[in-house]
């Protein structure tokens, strides 16, 4: 089903859920043992990513298609503009159509490894605002995409270019927005209020982190520029040692950060799973009088 319509006629808010294709036999078993294991908290949709430099082509289209076809689920891909020219974005667009694949997030991405700026390729795209559009012609997708309520690493105007960017991508047919992940919930709202100032109506859904391992999320966050508030050190620091206690941890804020923004009325939360399930659907079944 497409996302837009997904979301026209959802009478709750929608729960969703990212995976990563995974690099090996055992990781693809467990990537379908968790599908099966979410469908207890029924994913309005599953979405795919695409691996940095645009490495995972093939596996997220296979993974895609299979969600598509064995699940019931509904899919979204990612797809980036990382080493892809128009033409090669528009064979796979075509395979996509084919597949009956409805929904993609469109990406910029990030430089392959190697690389120290994100560099287009000859008749590629520069921003994800221009795939937005070039995906626009290439049939009746429903597109989404993603924005940064703490600005992206790169964005020298802070979070008003993203703002600013976030409205471009609307204009040039984004049906919908999945947040980078935050901790603190303040800066979401003043990232919403500030987006609703600037004319963006497309649902801007938060997308949540659930900390499972402390040490990965703050070499995540160095990476992407989401910030650890130091609260969220200082619950952590004394449970190191103890990835039980650390997880137990990570579901009760992850759980308690939804509420309050399911309260403030968003249109969704989207999880970043890491290709697990445990956590997602923990936080969910807490989630039960708002869902
Ligand atoms: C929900 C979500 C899913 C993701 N999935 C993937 C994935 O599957 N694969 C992957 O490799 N990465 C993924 N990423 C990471 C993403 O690719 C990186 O954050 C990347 O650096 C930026 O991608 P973007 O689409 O936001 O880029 P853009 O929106 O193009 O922004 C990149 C930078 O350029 C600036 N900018 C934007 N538009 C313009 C414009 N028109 N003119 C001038 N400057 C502009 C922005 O301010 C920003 O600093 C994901 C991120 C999120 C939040």
């Amino acid at each position: 089903m497409k996302l837009s319509d997904i979301l026209a006629h959802a009478d709750k808010p929608l729960i969703s859920c990212e995976f990563f294709p995974p690099k090996t036999d055992k990781g693809e078993e467990n990537l379908w043992n968790c599908l099966n294991e979410l469908r207890s908290i029924e994913p309005a949709y599953i979405s795919v990513t695409y691996g940095a430099g645009g490495t995972t082509q093939d596996r997220t289209k296979g993974i895609v298609t299979r969600i598509k076809d064995e699940t019931g689920l509904s899919p979204v891909a990612h797809l980036t503009c990382v080493g892809a020219s128009k033409h090669e974005l528009a064979e796979l667009l075509a395979d996509y159509r084919a597949a009956g694949i409805e929904n993609i997030l469109a990406l910029r991405g990030d430089a392959p490894e190697g690389m120290e700026h994100f560099e287009a390729v000859a008749c590629g795209f520069s921003h994800a605002t221009d795939l937005i559009a070039f995906l626009r012609t290439q049939g009746d997708f429903s597109i989404a995409c993603a924005t940064y309520p703490e600005g992206h690493p790169e964005s020298r105007g802070g979070v008003a270019d993203d703002i600013r960017y976030l409205k471009m991508k609307q204009d040039n047919g984004a049906d919908a927005a999945v947040t980078q992940y935050f901790f603190d919930n303040e800066v979401f709202f003043r990232f919403r209020d500030a987006c609703e100032k600037a004319g963006i109506t497309i649902p801007i859904i938060p997308g949540i982190m659930p900390v499972g391992n402390f040490d990965q999320i703050v070499r995540f966050s160095s990476m992407c520029g989401a910030t650890i508030p130091d609260w969220l050190h200082e619950q952590m620091a004394p449970l190191q040692g103890d990835p039980d206690a650390v997880k137990t941890l990570g579901i009760e804020l992850a759980a308690n950060q939804c509420r309050e923004l399911l309260q403030a009325g968003v249109p969704g939360i989207h999880f970043y799973t890491l290709n697990k399930s445990e956590a997602t659907i923990a936080i969910r079944n807490q989630l039960t009088d708002l869902l």
